[in-house]
């Protein structure tokens, strides 16, 4: 709405071959289909699934990961650009509070020159709540992980490092039945069962 306002008509552009494994990448390509559709955006969909590629790039140093991941993206959003005379191209990474932005701002100008197209420098963080309401409120599906295989490590590793002391990560969870039963008589400890 606000882009509009601005006199900014946005294309979406799809080049995701850092989202794994191929459902969560189906997953969130149906989805990205579907807001376009119902917003009445137009969307370039390119590049496919790309676990073999993004992980050969990334597998000698995977901590460093994101800037080869941040280049690629931006790099093929602004060679797409400059095929299709864009004015200019921005990034959805610059929503998110989880990245670097500084890193992908260094990246997205170094693309820029590369292109001879202009990086649309648009601060969307104020925004990123907003996104997520209106996403749910759409009942679409949502992201639990930034996008990549180690990232889905991440979140189970974050996870884990919640846990209380002690806790063995291996244990079993009980069956839903058990668990209530448990619950219960963690409540009310006088409790028979
Ligand atoms: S954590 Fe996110 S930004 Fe970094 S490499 Fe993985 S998908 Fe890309």
């Amino acid at each position: 709405m606000r882009l509009e306002q601005e006199r900014i008509h946005p294309v979406l552009y799809w080049n995701n071959p850092n989202i794994h494994p191929l459902l969560e990448y189906k997953s969130r390509l149906d989805a990205m289909q579907e807001y376009a559709r119902r917003e009445h955006l137009p969307l370039i969909v390119s590049g496919e699934y790309g676990l073999r590629p993004f992980t050969k790039a990334v597998s000698k140093d995977p901590d460093s990961r994101c800037d080869y991941c941040y280049a690629v993206r931006l790099r093929a959003a602004a060679a797409h650009a400059r095929e299709h005379g864009f004015d200019g191209f921005s990034t959805t990474l610059m929503i998110s509070p989880y990245q670097d932005l500084d890193q992908i701002v260094r990246l997205a100008e170094e693309a820029a020159e590369e292109s001879g197209v202009p990086f649309v420098r648009y601060d969307f963080q104020p925004f990123f709540r907003a996104g997520q309401e209106k996403v749910r409120g759409m009942n679409l599906y949502m992201q639990k992980y930034c996008g990549c295989v180690y990232s889905e490590e991440e979140r189970y590793e974050r996870k884990k490092s919640r846990l209380p002391q002690g806790f063995d990560p291996n244990f079993e969870v009980p069956a839903k039945k058990e668990r209530a039963r448990i619950s219960k008589k963690l409540q009310n400890p006088d409790s028979a069962g």
